[in-house]
């Protein structure tokens, strides 16, 4: 029988703070809000194309309801960005089906698991100065 409770583990933390809330993945080409939320920019210009033009709607942030001016005016989220991309990058290398391929040995695989756990330990850190507001 699978149990249904799952305690999250780091990396599956990480995964949701990495998750734009819109498209629920990854975010690919993030940008940050003026409230300080952030979307992948297709998401939040898909947000904005569902609106109707010619009421003049006042833009607002999806999550929080703030007004913002203008697609175009958002900044890029760079920072987040290369945070998505080194947690892609890590999780691809430290994936653990990959890891038991290239690495048959279980000590191998379980000092790398640690590894994983320290890493994404880090990005959580690093994230939790972007999304704490
Ligand atoms: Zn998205
Ligand atoms: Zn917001």
């Amino acid at each position: 029988m699978h149990r249904f409770v799952v305690t999250p583990t780091p990396q599956d933390q990480l995964a949701y703070e990495l998750s734009c809330p819109i498209c629920l993945q990854l975010y690919s080409d993030p940008v940050v809000l003026p409230c300080g939320h952030n979307y992948c920019r297709a998401c939040i210009c898909k947000t904005v194309d569902a609106l109707d033009k010619k009421a003049k709607t006042i833009l607002r942030c999806p999550e929080c309801r703030e007004e913002y001016r203008s697609v175009d005016s958002l900044q890029k989220n760079f920072k987040l960005c290369s945070i998505v991309e080194g947690y892609q990058a890590a999780a691809q290398q430290l994936d653990p089906q990959t890891v038991a391929e290239n690495m048959k040995e279980q000590a191998a695989y379980e000092a790398l698991g640690d590894k994983l756990i320290n890493k994404a330990a880090t990005l959580v850190e690093n994230m939790a100065s972007l999304v704490d507001r």
